[in-house]
This record gives C-alpha cells, structure tokens and sequence, in this order.
C-alpha cells in the first residue's frame, strides 16, 4: 500500500506553467501551430518517457493522451475532436481567460479524478494480491 503515493501526480498540472515544464523533448519549435505553449495551454502535459513516444501528451484534466502529433495541428481542435465529453474542452477557454468559479471547478474535478486514480491503482493492488494469495491456496491444495 505504501507506493500508492508514489503514482499519485505530485506536480499541479492543473496549472499550464507545470504542463509546459513537462515537456522537455517536444518535436515542434515555438513557431509551430504544435507548439508548446498551445499544448499546454489546451490542457496537455507530456507522457514521453524516450525518443520514441517524444509527441506522447495527456490531457491533465481527462486523461485522454494523444500522440503523432503534426506540426500544423492545432491542440485545442484534437483535443474537442477526441474527447468532446473533456470538462476542459467544454469550458474552452485558456487558463488566464477562466472565472475564479471555473478555475476551482476544474481544480475539483482535477482531484476527484486523481482521487479515482488511486483508488483504481489501490483496487488492482488489492485483486492482485487477492489472485496470488488464491494461487498460494490452490497451491496448497486448499480451496
Ligand atoms: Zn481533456
């Protein structure tokens, strides 16, 4: 149980200045559509762990992630285009544009969503745990 904390999101990526520390090896310069401001600011932070998946971004807020990423898309377009039901995409605005009401409404649904996280990651420990101790009987021939 101890390392659950461990996967919970430390940085408050509900903020954009945290999503775009995130990306340390994104493909497009600054004079891209694609850039990093515009990812961050349509809610994006970076999932990249290599060169491989460098263009790898998740949406803070619904976790949808998205990659093959071209340098004319517009980040805010894929991300209504893939996750309309995103409560981000729905306000619609950049985070300096946002009501202080919507601002604390998006950091509510932020930490309920990373409420959930956990429980689900706590819920798969805990099966996990429950199938090898079911293992452990059946090896022991009991039931
Ligand atoms: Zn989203």
């Amino acid at each position: 149980m101890e390392n659950i904390l461990d996967n919970v999101e430390n940085p408050p990526l509900f903020l954009v200045e945290e999503r775009v520390k995130t990306f340390k090896n994104w493909p497009f310069s600054d004079k891209d559509k694609c850039n990093v401001r515009n990812m961050a600011e349509a809610g994006f932070y970076s999932v990249a762990t290599g060169d491989v998946d460098a263009d790898a971004a998740k949406c803070f807020l619904c976790g949808k992630e998205l990659d093959g990423w071209e340098s004319c898309d517009d980040p805010w377009a894929e991300h209504k285009s893939h996750a309309a039901k995103c409560a981000f995409v729905q306000l619609g605005k950049r985070e300096d544009e946002l009501l202080l009401s919507e601002f604390l409404s998006v950091i509510k649904q932020y930490m309920i969503n990373d409420k959930k996280r956990v429980a689900e990651f706590a819920k798969e420990l805990i099966d996990e745990r429950a199938k090898r101790a079911k293992q452990f009987n059946r090896h022991l021939g009991r039931k």
